[in-house]
């Protein structure tokens, strides 16, 4: 049995022991700690017939050279957050080098189909703020001008950072050389959320990334004084806003699996003995469906207008940022239900919440599935992300499935 999920399980334990502190994993992209893990990972290849090289844009390329030169790609990230949990991006990119040596291993280092493994440069956007760096730069969606001068808390730009790195983001779209016989992308990643534990499910397909409207929103009331202003004649901005906080979550139930968040409110001038004169907030819509989000995004903007008006405010919307939905493939969505299902019996298919750069390599026209398996309790983004290990392995082994049936229909 050339797979060996115990050794990626192993392999996890052992990249948690090098990079994380008593406060979680540490493998923050563009740090000292990032690079010991990619070079830890250096090690873990250096016996497959394998060629290896970065990319433009920092993106790590481990290829086996198959009889085709349609390539499948395998990948996630090692980078974390700050604090971070074990398994977020490093579980997809430890099966991703199990289901390589199981190619290399079981073709004796010659498959039909070329497989490589990639390494995500900065998913996570957690020093700069810039999510799907790397993988942006392959997509080529990235934002070379508004990105270069963005800076870390200690004042460093990203520009910087990533020279130290060897990158230089001048040659970013290089990197969408990558591109270039890729014919499938494969991702495995835990779910980060609460839905497969509640279904008692270990595995999920993975529909695609939702599409996100972000705005600020502010509504301008009039400040006044606590005291001598009566109730009927304030302008109260916080009032309004308070509103608008409650009414979207009736606007989000009324589709199975939107989600609106009101993340931020402050007050101005935000004192214990003044009426609220400007109120700033932000929303975060998300849904699988355009057409759901345009609509969510209408009835919060028409929402916010009459309870403006009913305050006696007013209200300024301005977009922070959006993305479009993104769907997977519909064939490797078939193939990563076969694979669940053959692997556990029983499969569930669910929208993923949190971007991912399989969004960024669909977005570029490569046909891309994700898998997810159930993360305990939830959590992610933490130092108690955790997942159970007989879960773990059977992810490995569906992700092997799943490769095995794209490269047979890539061939085919
Ligand atoms: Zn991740």
């Amino acid at each position: 049995m050339p797979l060996n999920p115990q050794r990626t399980i192993a392999e996890l334990k052992e990249l948690r022991a090098l990079t994380s502190d008593e406060h979680g994993a540490q493998r923050v992209a563009w740090t000292d700690t990032w690079l010991k893990a990619r070079q830890w990972f250096r090690t873990k290849w250096q016996d497959l017939p394998v060629t290896q090289h970065y990319d433009a844009a920092g993106n790590n390329w481990l290829t086996l050279k198959g009889e085709s030169e349609k390539a499948l790609l395998l990948g996630s990230h090692l980078d974390s957050v700050p604090n971070g949990g074990w398994l977020d991006g490093a579980l997809g990119t430890m099966a991703a080098l199990e289901v390589l040596r199981r190619f290399a291993e079981e073709h004796r280092g010659q498959p039909p189909v070329t497989i490589r493994l990639v390494d995500w440069a900065d998913e996570e956007g957690a020093r700069f703020g810039r999510s799907l760096l790397g993988s942006s730069a392959f997509a080529g969606t990235h934002s070379i001008a508004a990105d270069r001068g963005l800076t870390d808390r200690d004042g460093i730009r990203l520009e910087d950072a990533l020279r130290r790195c060897g990158v230089e983001i001048e040659r970013f779209p290089e990197a969408e050389r990558e591109r270039q016989n890729a014919a499938a992308y494969l991702e495995l990643h835990i779910e980060q959320g609460p839905v497969l534990e509640r279904l008692n499910l270990p595995l999920g397909v993975v529909l695609g990334t939702k599409g996100v409207e972000r705005h600020a929103i502010t509504f301008h009331g009039q400040e006044a004084h606590s005291g001598s202003t009566p109730m009927n004649v304030r302008r109260d901005a916080l009032a309004a806003a308070a509103k608008l906080a409650l009414e979207i979550r009736p606007i989000a139930k009324q589709h199975a699996d939107a989600v609106c968040t009101m993340g931020s409110v402050k007050t101005f001038p935000g004192i214990v003995t003044a009426v609220v004169g400007r109120c700033e907030t932000t929303l975060d819509q998300r849904d699988l469906d355009a057409r759901v989000l345009a609509s969510m995004f209408q009835q919060a903007c028409e929402a916010s207008q009459r309870f403006a008006a009913e305050e006696g405010c007013t209200v300024e919307w301005s977009r922070i940022w959006s993305i479009e939905p993104v769907p997977f493939h519909p064939a490797l969505l078939a193939f990563c239900r076969q694979a669940i299902e053959e692997t556990v019996g029983v499969s569930h298919s669910l929208p993923s919440g949190p971007l991912h750069d399989s969004a960024e390599v669909a977005r570029a026209g490569v046909p891309s599935v994700m898998m997810f398996v159930q993360s305990l309790g939830g959590i992610s983004h933490n130092k108690i992300e955790d997942t159970r290990e007989e879960h773990l392995e059977t992810a490995v082994i569906a992700l092997d499935k799943l490769a095995a049936k794209t490269a047979q229909w890539l061939v085919g």
